[in-house]
């Protein structure tokens, strides 16, 4: 699934390239020059990750990572420090900031864009294009196809969304309103009752091959995707 990126860098063929480099590998793209005007556009939309480069003019990235780790409204996005330096110390000190990956320039394309992977995976499992699968159930976020045992399943666009969520955190219960923000995100209200009806209709589409059992209802608390009974 496509990421919004935000690429914080101040040297212009840097930034293209990155942005060239991002766009080619699916994702939507925004570009500031400088940590603050950064800090304006977070404030429109929450991206999904920052690539921040550690020297910048006016507040430095270090400074602007822990700001954003010291906010409750942004320290979940992921951060990867971009920088020059290569030493140890600077590493450190910038994982410290709780910077979540870091890159030393010169990089090549195939090293960012496996860096971005690793660090959405870990930090956000539904937004990796990785197939997932579960007890002969698989989903293919690139195709967006589903098969239940090889057979071809037909999903809505909610469905699918709520399934690839539930197979990327599989085993953990989840509330309604923890659904409501993941799936549908935080721009659309919509009434909870939604999340049981989407879930019906998710059950319905894996009944024929039986995958329905794995869509568990835990009584006053939500929903899991379990292979225990
Ligand atoms: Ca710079």
């Amino acid at each position: 699934m496509p990421a919004t990126v935000l690429v914080v860098e101040d040297e212009p063929a840097i930034q293209e390239l990155i942005a060239f480099n991002l766009k080619q590998a699916g994702h939507i793209v925004m570009a500031a020059p400088s940590a603050e005007l950064a800090s304006r556009m977070i404030k429109d939309a929450l991206p999904d990750l920052i690539l921040l480069d550690w020297m910048l003019p006016g507040m430095s990235g270090i400074e602007f990572a822990r700001k954003l780790k010291g906010d409750g409204y942004t320290k979940a996005i992921p951060v990867i420090m971009l920088t020059a330096r290569g030493e140890e110390q600077d590493k450190v000190k910038g994982l410290e900031t709780g910077a979540d990956d870091y890159v030393t320039k010169p990089f090549s394309p195939r090293e960012l864009n496996a860096r971005i992977k690793a660090v959405l995976r870990r930090r956000a499992p539904q937004m990796t294009d990785e197939q997932v699968e579960m007890a002969g159930l698989a989903l293919d976020p690139i195709t967006h196809r589903v098969t239940g045992d090889g057979a071809s399943v037909d999903l809505g666009p909610t469905e699918f969304r709520l399934l690839h969520f539930l197979m990327t955190h599989p085993e953990r219960v989840h509330s309604r309103a923890q659904l409501l923000d993941s799936v549908w995100g935080n721009q659309v209200y919509v009434e909870e009752r939604t999340v049981d009806v989407h879930i019906r209709r998710l059950r319905r589409a894996l009944e024929p091959t039986q995958h329905d059992v794995l869509v568990q209802t835990v009584r006053g608390a939500g929903y899991r995707l379990s292979q225990r009974a």
